[in-house]
């Protein structure tokens, strides 16, 4: 059978097997599986459900996440902005386990041993995998700036890009701040988590100060020399929505915060006081992809053969999401990682039972910006395989940004997030 038609008997077996598999959510750890999933976000979940799938639900599927529930950071930002609630951005595991059979096992991922290929567990478990999949996002570098881990540990400087109660924290220093406050937001170098999302947060934070503390600022302190993503449209949503109210200072490396004092230093320009600070670090692979010696990118990021997304540095761990090293113009974003599941989901299912990996597999990506509560710009792109140089590129004439800002696109943003947490976890 050819993958495609593996694919198709996959998809055409899922509505009739929903109640199938081994449904066991949070019951018990199993000895083994087949395959074993490290982190549900938005690569891990899919790459889950898409081996049931493509399996035609004959692969055994463990998923291996600490959190409760799924919850996004894209939407986020609204949070922040006050007006979305977190609960809203919060979503069961529930349907991987009912619809599809995975086995969710609530708990974290303490020690991956390639060479026998083991996982450990927090709880003390040991898990056996024929193919192991990691997708733990980002661990954030404390300390690559200066008193950062203190402030952010004691409440007073929060990042909030890994969403949760920290989301809500920050828009609660937000309410706190008097009309007439600062919020600044710190961005570090590229490569991070969702290149426009310092530049959309501190759009909807504009947006709520516009309405509730007109005398309010908002400064972008970037490190590198102009926005990175979408930057004409930012900036003409900054002038024209914002006049004197958002700053965009390029050039700012942050390196250290005084809590206390609120404020933060940068390599070579003047220091800046805030009344509500956003301090972004640097960001690397999840804690436990560099742990288990798979960031072996600058010893930040995980290098995968593109194809299948296997580690380079570990055979049978394949590493998708945030915590690879990108081919060029592939963003670190929820989009591209639910693309890097699918692609793994089909080559592990290929490697699994003997079928020819695909030698094409191909990537999407759109990022939606709000620039107020209701308008919206976007980037598009396709990614292809091209084999011979062993990378992604992008497709010539694929994509595209947004002419102008829009509500259209506003409404397109909340159905493209309805679509990708079905798609992820439904
Ligand atoms: C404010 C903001 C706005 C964004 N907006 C967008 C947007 O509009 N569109 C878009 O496409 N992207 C957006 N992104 C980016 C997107 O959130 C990430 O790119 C995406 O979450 C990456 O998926 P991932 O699977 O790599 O990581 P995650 O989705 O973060 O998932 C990682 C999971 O691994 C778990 N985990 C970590 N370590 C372990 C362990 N040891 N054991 C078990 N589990 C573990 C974590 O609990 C987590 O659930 C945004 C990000 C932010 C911060």
């Amino acid at each position: 059978m050819k993958r495609r038609q593996l694919i198709q008997a996959g998809f055409a077996a899922s509505g009739l097997l929903a109640l199938g598999g081994c449904a066991t959510s949070g019951a018990g750890v199993p000895a083994s599986a087949k395959v074993v999933v490290i982190g549900g976000g938005y690569g891990g979940a899919t790459a889950a459900k898409y081996v049931r799938l493509l399996s035609d639900y004959k692969i055994d599927v463990v998923l291996i996440e600490p959190e409760a529930s799924f919850v996004s950071c894209p939407m986020s930002n609204l949070v922040v902005g006050g007006t979305r609630s977190l609960a809203e951005q919060t979503m069961s595991y529930s349907t991987l386990s009912s619809r599809h059979g995975v086995r969710v096992v609530r708990d974290m991922a303490s020690k991956i041993d390639a060479t026998s290929h083991t996982v450990t567990l927090a709880s003390g478990a040991t898990i056996r995998y024929d193919k192991l999949v990691l997708s733990p996002g980002i661990e954030l570098m404390f300390d690559g700036i200066q008193g950062l881990r203190e402030a952010h540990a004691s409440g007073q400087v929060l990042q909030a890009w890994k969403a949760g109660p920290e989301t809500v924290a920050l828009r609660q220093q937000l309410e706190a701040m008097p009309d007439g406050g600062v919020y600044a937001i710190a961005i570090p170098e590229a490569p991070y988590r969702c290149p426009p999302g310092p530049y959309e947060r501190a759009s909807v934070v504009a947006d709520y100060f516009k309405r509730a503390k007109p005398k309010s600022k908002v400064l972008i302190l970037d490190a590198i020399q102009d926005v990175t993503s979408k930057p004409a449209l930012f900036k003409k949503a900054w002038s024209e929505l914002y006049p004197g109210m958002v700053e965009y200072r390029p050039q700012h490396k942050a390196v250290a915060v005084d809590a206390k004092t609120r404020t933060v230093k940068f390599d070579v320009q003047d220091d800046v006081k805030a009344d509500v600070l956003n301090v972004l670090p640097p960001m690397r692979a999840g804690a436990i992809a560099v742990q288990a010696g798979l960031a072996n990118s600058n010893a930040r990021w995980c290098n995968v053969d593109y194809q299948t997304f296997e580690s380079t540095a570990a055979k049978d761990i394949h590493v998708l999401g945030d915590s690879i090293q990108v081919a060029p113009l592939m963003p670190k974003s929820g989009h591209m990682a639910n693309s890097h599941g699918k692609v793994a989901a089909a080559a592990i299912v290929a490697q699994l039972t003997g079928l020819e990996v695909d030698p094409r597999p191909m990537l999407t990506n759109t990022c939606y910006s709000f620039v107020d509560a209701e308008n919206v710009i976007h980037v598009a792109s396709v990614h292809e395989y091209v084999a011979a140089e062993k990378t992604f590129k992008t497709v010539p004439g694929s994509g595209g940004v947004s002419a102008q800002r829009n509500e259209l696109e506003g409404r397109y943003a909340l159905v493209w997030a309805r679509n990708i947490w079905a798609d992820t976890l439904g």
